[in-house]
């Protein structure tokens, strides 16, 4: 559906219909990350910074404190604010990228997955990635997956579409194709230390950076039952208490959508300062504390903010830019 708004033509940034913007990133690299390769185009250093000078021209980045102060007093500033926020916890959020928001003096939040904080595990759309690189770059056996599952898998797209089809319900099918393969994701993780550390995560907080909360292991929203979603996620907060770090911040895994009514009724009122993000784009909810995020890794941020506001613009003719909950 977006990208209707690449064939509508780019609005004009001057007209960003909200008084916030919220940008997401995975994470920044200029080197080839197997476990994330194949999920989306993350950024290089250069294209990040290229990022971030646009957005900052346009918009007035601040932190998580001053966003959440603004939201509940309803204020406004001369340019639409903006807070920078990354998922999933990964390590080049303390290698690359915050020395590159230190130099520009911008803020960034980082929600995270308590299950793989430390090295313990590796997210399962990450596992996905690598044995689908795996087999591209090493010349680990397609054969060898077809005989495990009776498939017919021809190349590596088709490859790719079955891994990443995968659903977190199935994820142990990863597990099982690894091991009939020969990878060692034990020993992936290891060797990548793909996460931050709680270490890590105390010590951006020392530099002024803020924590989340992203559900403890990445599951779809919709796929759980409503006791599995509450439970997923207030052991991600809770892990964040226990430990003397982060705001009273959750992003949702993948996205909010299909999460019901009374999760968000449950959700605030167990947590009343609690801000939550999903990744619809421009959009507003029907509760005023879940906002939406751009998704920032399809291209550059001049492209995606443009075409997310001639998408807005066009929904609006429509009145399709809130969520309603059912
Ligand atoms: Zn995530």
């Amino acid at each position: 559906m977006r990208n209707m708004a690449l064939i509508l033509g780019g609005g004009s940034v001057k007209d960003f219909p909200l008084p916030y913007c919220i940008p997401l990133y995975h994470t920044v690299s200029d080197e080839h990350l197997p476990h994330l390769k194949h999920l989306y185009d993350y950024r290089n250093t250069q294209q990040f910074e290229k990022d971030l000078d646009f957005m900052a021209r346009h918009f007035n980045f601040i932190s998580y404190r001053e966003f959440a102060e603004r939201l509940s007093q309803d204020k406004k500033g001369a340019k639409p604010a903006a807070l920078l926020t990354f998922d999933d916890g990964f390590s080049e959020f303390k290698d690359i990228i915050i020395p590159i928001l230190e130099r520009k003096g911008i803020y960034a939040i980082n929600f995270i997955n308590p299950a793989f904080t430390g090295q313990t595990d590796l997210m399962f759309r990450c596992k996905a990635s690598v044995i689908l690189d795996m087999v591209i770059n090493k010349g680990f056996s397609l054969k060898k997956i077809n005989e495990m599952t009776g498939l017919r898998l021809a190349n590596s797209g088709q490859l790719k579409q079955y891994l990443l089809h995968i659903s977190y319900g199935k994820r142990s099918v990863l597990d099982r194709l690894a091991t009939g393969l020969g990878i060692d994701f034990r020993e992936f993780i290891r060797n990548h230390r793909p996460y931050m550390d709680l270490d890590d995560l105390k010590l951006a907080e020392t530099r002024g950076f803020g924590i989340g909360a992203h559900s403890w292991d990445h599951p779809y929203y919709a796929s759980l039952g409503p006791e599995q979603q509450f439970e997923t996620t207030e052991k991600s907060l809770q892990y964040l208490k226990e430990n003397h770090i982060g705001e009273e911040a959750f992003a949702f895994p993948f996205t909010d959508f299909g999460v019901k009514k009374q999760f968000f009724e449950r959700l605030y009122s167990r947590n009343p300062e609690l801000i939550s993000f999903g990744t619809a784009g421009i959009k507003t909810d029907s509760f005023p504390r879940n906002l939406q995020r751009i998704p920032m890794e399809r291209t550059d941020a001049a492209s995606i903010i443009k075409g997310e506001i001639a998408y807005y613009q066009f929904k609006e003719r429509l009145g399709k830019n809130k969520i309603e909950r059912g």
